[in-house]
């Protein structure tokens, strides 16, 4: 099943449950607009290479378009076509004022210099200035891009469009950013953990944790939970897997990395596992905090833990995620469990439009509140009509979208 079949899959199961008509259902499901761009960039030897650039703008009833722009080699347009309908569902879900939208460039983020990643923002945006804006379409960090990515597009839209820093989100904080932004979705991924845990009855202090991938959502959800006393066990990153049964030192793998060059490799203090092993340990949550569709039919039934947090997008296949709700594993879905980053996305554009920074301690207040309130909306209803969590917090969304399109006059 491909990505987008898979997000049309829940979608379906949620609006069976809802008894959405097929009309509803084609006009819910189809994006809005596609775009394709040809981005011709020099590299730094001289070689001019032609990348292929993407926004997929799936649904703007809600209100302007968001979602984030991700480089990566794996990047085509069915997944960017998946990301931005997620986007849409998981605006909505949180009842933040926007809809549903993704970019991506199809680059190994890793093999190009910072150079050359600013060569391609610029290009992307002298291909897409017209087609985004602050109250159109607001792109913002995913895996691959960050905060100096950012920072290259918003200056390069204000060549064409005239200076607002709206257009983005996740910023540098001394640009127009937000404090808080960085940690969001890992904190949203922590808070959210924690209050399922209490939910399912397990006792906070000493739940045993482990989380696949170590960049920015990964390492905030690990570090926020070992200070919450959880005991995180593993980690990993592309290097491998990281496994300390008494539990790990956050603190020191976030030092570790940072002091060799964002890698984990060779980290003392553990036993060395793959990412593959990772998935099964035997603890409490399990975290996917990287790639998409890591878990399926091969692994699903070897999983142990008893709660799978979605810190990345998609990280289970849909025929997994049957297999693992047969053996009652509860999964709190990537449009709840990581929409604390798009949260404060909307805090930042917020403030943007007020020219007033907003602290830390208020970023995270609302946020905590924002989150809590969509969780207890999405368990209480999960439990009313005994579905998963994934079909409730579908249900969540796909309700409040339908109900704008209907207030819109879209549909009857
Ligand atoms: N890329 C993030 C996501 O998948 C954040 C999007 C945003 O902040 O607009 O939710």
């Amino acid at each position: 099943m491909k990505a987008f079949e898979a997000v049309q899959h829940y979608f379906n199961s949620a609006a069976d449950v809802l008894g959405l008509s097929d009309e509803l259902r084609t006009l819910l499901a189809t994006p809005e607009r596609e775009i394709t761009v040809q981005l011709p960039v020099e590299m730094d030897d001289g070689r001019l290479v032609s990348l292929i650039g993407y926004r997929v703008q799936h649904n703007r009833v809600r209100g302007p378009m968001k979602g984030g722009l991700r480089y990566h080699h794996e990047v085509d347009l069915d997944e960017v076509r998946s990301l931005a309908s997620l986007m849409t569902w998981k605006t909505a879900v949180v009842n933040i004022p926007f809809g549903g939208a993704k970019g991506g460039v199809t680059v190994d983020s890793r093999a190009i210099s910072s150079r050359e990643k600013e060569r391609i923002t610029r290009k992307f945006v002298d291909e897409i200035h017209e087609l985004i804006g602050p109250d159109k379409d607001i792109p913002a960090p995913d895996m691959g891009t960050d905060h100096e990515v950012m920072a290259w597009f918003v200056n390069q839209y204000n060549k064409y469009e005239g200076f607002n820093p709206a257009v983005v989100t996740g910023k540098p904080v001394e640009a127009y950013g937000i404090p808080g932004r960085e940690e969001a979705t890992g904190r949203g991924v922590g808070i959210l953990t924690i209050k399922s845990l209490g939910r399912l009855g397990y006792k906070v202090p000493g739940a045993t944790i482990a989380v696949q991938g170590f960049g920015n959502v990964g390492s905030h959800a690990a570090k926020f939970l070992s200070e919450a006393e959880c005991k995180v066990v593993a980690v990993s990153d592309l290097s491998g897997g990281y496994y300390n049964p008494e539990g790990l030192d956050i603190m020191q793998v976030v030092r570790y990395s940072r002091e060799h060059g964002n890698s984990l490799a060779g980290f003392p203090g553990a036993k060395a596992i793959t990412n593959d092993d990772l998935l099964e340990l035997d603890v409490v949550v399990l975290i996917p905090a990287a790639l998409g569709g890591v878990i399926t039919t091969e692994n699903a039934d070897r999983i142990r833990a008893k709660l799978i947090v979605e810190a990345a997008n998609m990280p289970v296949r849909p025929d997994a995620d049957d297999l693992l709700a047969a053996r009652d594993i509860t999964i709190l879905p990537d449009v709840l469990a990581n929409a604390g980053g798009v949260t404060v996305s909307y805090f930042e554009w917020a403030q943007n439009r007020q020219f007033y920074q907003w602290n830390l301690n208020r970023v995270r207040g609302e946020l905590d509140h924002m989150l809590s309130t969509a969780f207890e909306q999405v368990w209480d209803l999960a439990v009313e009509h005994k579905v998963t969590l994934r079909t409730a917090a579908y249900m969540v969304g796909i309700q409040r979208v339908a109900l704008a399109a209907k207030l819109a006059g879209l549909t009857s």
